[in-house]
């Protein structure tokens, strides 16, 4: 079948995505998600998905659930929805409580996997939840999700199914009708060298958590001052030809990270796209500004006294930074005063440099225009 006219799924959870209540057991408990109708009006309108009900509601048929609790409030809910016009072609329902583990209860996924065959298309498909269950259903299904509350934290397993986390319906319509604002801007890059073994996850709009680790104690520290003053979420790591010496362990890991940036910038739409930054430390200050023009250019005006920082060779910081500029193909400018200890200038440099990062990758709300009058970055 030719991949065009495989068809594409939106699953849909219904407690805490459609209806508020975990378990509307009463006409009474019936209150609906807002903008859920609008927002699947507009889907409905303008795409091409097939809408297919998964929901978990535990112990239908026990004393504590009777069926005629549940089909009741069901019916209603399902004939609302018609009435806006929005139908499910499929509804999934598993009974089963938790610990009877049933390979029907989400996030397995024996009730839903006829749809994966070669009919649907499940790289462009969806499952809507609000819960990480969901996205784990999502996961195992080969799907994307849509993670419909943003206090939960995503754990890295997920981090490349969810597709958005929101608290909006509306996110959502706009996500599937192309807004590109709402994207998740992340990359993972992998390198592989006679010399290095790199894996990097990127996240752009993150709170600065994760962890990088190149087998070099002062490489590390630096790029755990970027991964904090970026506010980025990376997770990285190096394996280098250490018994050589530091070089290509530390060029390689720039490169990789440049590539990361570039990538998860994407076609850069509604950026800030120049970022400057002072940051003092002690007896030093350093300055660093950034252009992600598309154009790799390096200015280095700064220089250590100490030749070794630990057991880091002080001349591979520039090394460092030229390498990024050109993987990132940015115009990069850093400075520094050097004062006496040159671990101080060092990490106001990487200071300066991640939250001139920082700046330059904001998106600005509302705004999708190119941040460039050639119409290209
Ligand atoms: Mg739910």
């Amino acid at each position: 079948m030719h991949i065009k006219d495989k068809k594409k799924v939106l699953f849909i959870d219904r407690d805490g995505v459609i209806v508020k209540e975990q378990q509307v057991d009463s006409y009474e408990k019936i209150e609906y998600i807002p903008h859920v109708f609008e927002a699947l009006r507009t889907i409905s309108d303008k795409e091409d998905y097939l809408f297919v009900m998964v929901s978990n509601q535990d112990g239908v048929g026990t004393p504590s659930f009777p069926y005629e609790s549940y089909i009741g409030p069901m019916e209603r809910i399902l004939e609302t929805l018609r009435g806006e016009r929005i139908v499910f072609d499929d509804i999934n329902v598993d009974f089963s409580m938790p610990e009877d583990d049933a390979p029907t209860r989400k996030p397995k996924t024996a009730m839903i996997d006829r749809y994966r065959s070669d009919e649907y298309d499940m790289a462009a498909s969806f499952m809507v939840g609000d819960r990480l269950t969901d996205m784990l259903l999502a996961k195992n299904m080969g799907c994307r999700g849509f993670l419909l509350d943003k206090s939960l934290d995503i754990p890295d397993e997920l981090k490349n199914t969810v597709a958005l986390q929101t608290d909006s319906w509306l996110d959502i319509s706009a996500y599937l009708a192309g807004d590109e604002s709402l994207r998740i801007r992340k990359a993972v890059v992998r390198r592989k060298t006679r010399e290095t073994d790199i894996e990097v996850l990127l996240a752009l709009d993150g709170t600065g958590s994760g962890m990088y680790t190149t087998g070099i104690g002062f490489l590390d520290h630096m790029l755990s001052q970027i991964i904090r003053h970026s506010r980025f979420d990376i997770e990285g790591r190096t394996i280098g030809d250490l018994e050589v010496d530091e070089h290509h362990t530390t060029e390689d890991t720039a490169i990789a990270l440049g590539e990361a940036v570039l990538e998860a910038l994407g076609d850069k739409r509604g950026i800030e796209r120049y970022g400057s930054e002072a940051v003092m430390m002690d007896d030093t200050i350093a300055f660093a500004s950034i252009d992600f023009s598309g154009r790799p250019d390096f200015i280095f005006d700064a220089s250590f006294t100490m030749e070794r920082i630990g057991t880091f060779p002080s001349e591979l910081i520039r090394h460092f930074f030229r390498s990024f500029s050109a993987a990132a193909k940015c115009n990069l400018y850093l400075s520094a005063r050097e004062g006496g200890d040159s671990h101080h200038t060092a990490e106001a440099l990487f200071k300066a440099f991640a939250r001139a990062m920082r700046k330059a990758v904001k998106r600005i709300p509302g705004d999708s225009a190119l941040p460039s009058t050639k119409g290209l970055l």
